[in-house]
Order: C-alpha cells, then sequence, then structure tokens
C-alpha cells in the first residue's frame, strides 16, 4: 500500500529482513532523506563514510550497498531509475537555515523531522547519522567545491532498496529549498 510523507514532515517504521523499500517522488524535484539502523540493536547505524569506502564510489545508486559504521550491509539498492542521490551531506537541520539561509526564526527541517518519528523508536538526536538523500542532487567540480542543485527526478521517478537485516528506517520529504528547486512536495513510499 503506498503511504504519503507530507511536504515538509518524516515518518519512521521497521523494515523486515528481505523486505523492500520503494521511494517514489510522486511530483518530481523532491528530495527524500533516508537514515537506517539495525532494528535489534539500534547503536549500529548507517553510514556514509563505511558505504562510500566499501562502494569505492560517491555517487551511490542502483546495485550499491548500504553499509553500517560496523562494516556490515544493511541495505541493497535493487532499482533507480533517476540515478541521483546524495551521501555527502548531513538532513538539513534549524542551523543550516540560519547559516546558509540566513533564514531568521522557525524552519522545518529534515533533523528536526527524523528526531521527531525516531524518538519514539528510542532514537536520540545525537544518534541520527549522514542520511541518504534520495533524488538529492549535489555536484561538485574538480577541486572539490559543492554545489546544491534542483533534483533530476521526474514524478515518478524511484528507488528501491532490499533490507539484508531487520532495519528501523527514519524517511523524509525534505525542507530545504535550495535541494527541491524552491518548492515543497509529498514523498511517497511503499513496502513491498
Ligand atoms: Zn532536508
Amino acid at each position: 500500500m503506498r503511504k504519503i510523507i507530507p511536504p515538509q514532515s518524516g515518518t519512521a517504521f521497521y523494515l523486515k529482513k528481505g523486505q523492500k523499500l520503494k521511494i517514489i517522488d510522486p511530483e518530481g524535484e523532491q528530495v527524500s532523506d533516508m537514515v537506517l539502523f539495525n532494528a535489534e540493536d539500534k547503536r549500529e547505524k548507517l553510514s556514509s563514510g563505511k558505504t562510500l569506502d566499501f562502494e569505492e564510489c560517491i555517487q551511490i545508486t542502483a546495485d550499491n550497498y548500504l553499509w553500517s559504521h560496523r562494516s556490515r550491509k544493511l541495505a541493497y539498492i535493487e532499482l533507480d531509475t533517476n540515478g541521483r542521490n546524495d551521501f555527502l551531506l548531513a538532513p538539513c537541520c534549524k542551523q543550516t537555515f540560519e547559516i546558509m539561509y540566513e533564514h531568521k526564526g522557525y524552519h522545518p527541517s529534515c533533523k528536526e523531522n527524523l528526531e521527531m518519528a525516531l524518538e519514539p523508536f528510542g532514537i536520540a538526536p545525537d544518534d541520527i547519522p549522514t542520511a541518504f538523500n534520495v533524488f538529492m542532487n549535489v555536484q561538485y567540480d574538480s577541486d572539490g567545491n559543492l554545489s546544491v542543485l534542483p533534483p533530476t527526478s521526474k514524478a515518478g521517478d524511484h528507488l528501491i532498496i532490499r533490507a539484508e537485516m531487520d532495519l528501523l528506517v527514519g524517511l523524509t520529504a525534505c525542507s530545504a529549498e535550495d535541494s527541491n528547486g524552491g518548492t515543497f512536495k509529498p514523498i511517497a513510499y511503499e513496502i513491498i
């Protein structure tokens, strides 16, 4: 059954070993931050550094594994119809908007949305790792300079992961203007 994450919000749920999670960009140009934890021992979590190291690539897509900081496989990416994701940048947070956007006052963020969604599962704010940013389009030049561009995803683009162990998943519809082409759309997902 397809579920919807409303714009600028997040959710969390369990995914059993062997189950698949399909993350869909229903309208196009919308990022979804995903974090993973071992459901049996939630101290074990998704690691950008280990994933980029073992996959020998900074552009993680279909046929790559997502690894934990204990160097174990959490999930396998079966399909990625867009093919552009980011695993360099941490979830947008309150300070992202103060420091990079010079925004005053409250602004929703993936970090806050992940904190609220994961708190009932026993995850503390400091335990949230760098997210795998599905559909996020971060480009880099030969000097290593980064730029965040609008996603290349079109309506209906999707990414499917297969759980390699029982997982706790945190998932958002990202709240950062620059990451989403200036507008905020929902994210859809299905557990298969
Ligand atoms: Zn975000």
